[in-house]
């Protein structure tokens, strides 16, 4: 089956409406918190939230700056998920606050491995973790999102961003493959 084919087995899970709506919240949630600020920087996790991070850009009231980075997780068998950055070339961020954006956060280890790898070698003035999903049930490692806009439970999520075999992402809506 191709995956043109595989289109018609998806079930939509969020409409393109209620995901707008949501990036909206979470836009007013940024522009409030960062009211007095004369500038933020917004880092965009590739590729699976670049539909996120545009929609939610345009949102933002406060002067922006773009940083795009891009890693690949393996899992082994034991579990531990190895990080490898395909694109990590972000500038100097000391006296920055730096917002992350991420499509799910899983089992975590993206999340904690981004935050601990920006902290530590970029210094920034705050760091705020933002993802449009928690799948909470399959988390391994003990790391929160400071902002996320829909709880996920244990299903495979495509669409608006996020692949299946590098499938799906221009779907507007988040289905699941049934
Ligand atoms: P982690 O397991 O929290 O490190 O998440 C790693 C990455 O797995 C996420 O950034 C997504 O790109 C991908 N991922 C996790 N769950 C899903 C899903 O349900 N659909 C599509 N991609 C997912
Ligand atoms: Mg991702």
């Amino acid at each position: 089956m191709n995956a043109l084919q595989q289109n018609k087995n998806i079930k939509v899970l969020i409409s393109e409406q209620e995901i707008q709506n949501k990036v909206q919240e979470i836009a007013d949630e940024l522009n409030q918190r960062y009211k007095n600020n004369d500038e933020l920087t917004l880092v965009c996790v590739l590729s699976g939230s670049v539909m996120f991070f545009t929609d939610l850009a345009k949102k933002i009231n406060i002067p922006t700056k773009f940083e795009f980075i891009k890693v690949s997780s393996y899992e082994n068998s034991m579990t531990t998920g190895i990080i490898k950055e395909v694109l990590f070339n972000l500038p100097n961020l000391e006296e920055k606050d730096v917002v992350i954006v991420e499509d799910i956060v899983d089992t975590g280890i993206t999340a904690k491995y981004l935050i601990d790898r920006i902290t530590n070698d970029f210094h920034p003035k705050s760091l705020c973790f933002v993802s449009l999903f928690d799948k909470k049930i399959t988390r391994k490692i003990d790391v929160h999102p400071d902002i996320y806009g829909f709880d996920i439970d244990n299903k495979f999520i495509v669409g608006y961003g996020l692949d299946y075999d590098g499938y799906y992402r221009n779907l507007p809506y988040i289905g699941y493959i049934e």
